[in-house]
């Protein structure tokens, strides 16, 4: 089965974190042992892991990505969201983690982001959990 987790980006470019709702999801099923895939079924929208302690990482990322793929550059793309599409594909869609104990295994700094480039807007992260031994 698939789960649908629903946010509401608060801006335009936003590195939001979703570490929190993966992990419902995940205490939802109930297992104890698998793999979480997340993906992202958006083409101005994507998914990056860093770090969720120091919100400065998640401000450096988003202006670095600017500066590569600015708003206002020359593109085909003439619905004024060319950057975002860009950027999209360069954070990537998809995410594959591992659970163990019933928890999302990361790295002490951590946390699951969906990459918004063209906020604010509703947006879905897809969910499949799958249980192994
Ligand atoms: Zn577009």
């Amino acid at each position: 089965m698939i789960k649908e987790l629903h946010f509401r980006t608060p801006s335009r470019a936003v590195l939001h974190d979703i570490t929190s709702q993966v992990q419902a999801a995940i205490r939802e099923v109930k297992i104890e042992s698998g793999l979480c895939n997340l993906y992202v079924p958006h083409t101005t929208a994507g998914l990056t892991i860093n770090e969720n302690y120091d919100p400065s990482v998640c401000q450096d990322i988003l202006q670095r990505l600017e500066a590569l793929v600015p708003m206002n550059g020359h593109y085909s793309h003439s619905e004024g969201n060319a950057d975002a599409h860009v950027k999209a594909s360069l954070m990537g869609h998809t995410a594959t983690l591992m659970i163990e104990k019933g928890q999302l295994v990361l790295g002490t700094w951590q946390g699951v982001f969906l990459a918004e480039f063209d906020g604010p807007r509703s947006r879905r992260v897809l969910v499949k959990i799958t249980a192994t031994p």
